[in-house]
């Protein structure tokens, strides 16, 4: 495994579409394992591959620390409720903002099995699941927040 270097806004692949990816090659795999590696090094709660420079449709989640969701080509196909809540990003260092999203999320994607698999998220991973597939259409969390502060 190797850690990926973050691009910081103001890195055109953060506003970037990214494409789908069509077959899990063991390509794919290592990147699955370097996202997860560099998103735990940097604390952080999730990552989607533009913001290691790849534009591809892939995320990686651990909002429950050992329970890692690998996300290739996900779409969100239900939404429900609404929560406000603060958002950061390892893209965007050293701030946060206040971000309207739904209470409730599922998304459809496939797994690094190639599977095709539904996953409900409530409160932080719902948050979490619109933050991170947000990355793959090239749209920040500060486009999206109604308050922005420093971190610290
Ligand atoms: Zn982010």
């Amino acid at each position: 495994m190797a850690k990926l270097q973050i691009r910081k806004v103001g890195d055109e692949a953060l506003r970037k579409v990214c494409r789908p990816v069509d077959a899990i090659t063991p390509r794919i795999l290592t990147l699955l394992d370097d996202m997860i590696e560099t998103m735990r090094a940097a604390d952080g709660v999730g990552l989607a591959a533009p913001q290691v420079g790849i534009l591809r449709r892939i995320v990686v989640i651990e909002v429950e620390p050992g329970q890692v969701i690998e996300l290739i080509n996900p779409k969100i196909i239900a939404f429900s409720g609404e929560q406000d809540g603060q958002e950061g990003c390892l893209s965007v260092p050293g701030r946060l903002g206040l971000v309207k999203r739904p209470m409730n999320v599922t998304v459809r994607a496939m797994n690094r099995r190639g599977e095709t698999v539904d996953i409900t998220g409530h409160g932080l991973l719902a948050r979490c699941f619109c933050h991170e597939l947000d990355h793959l259409d090239g749209a920040l969390y500060i486009d999206k927040a109604y308050s922005m502060d420093e971190d610290e």
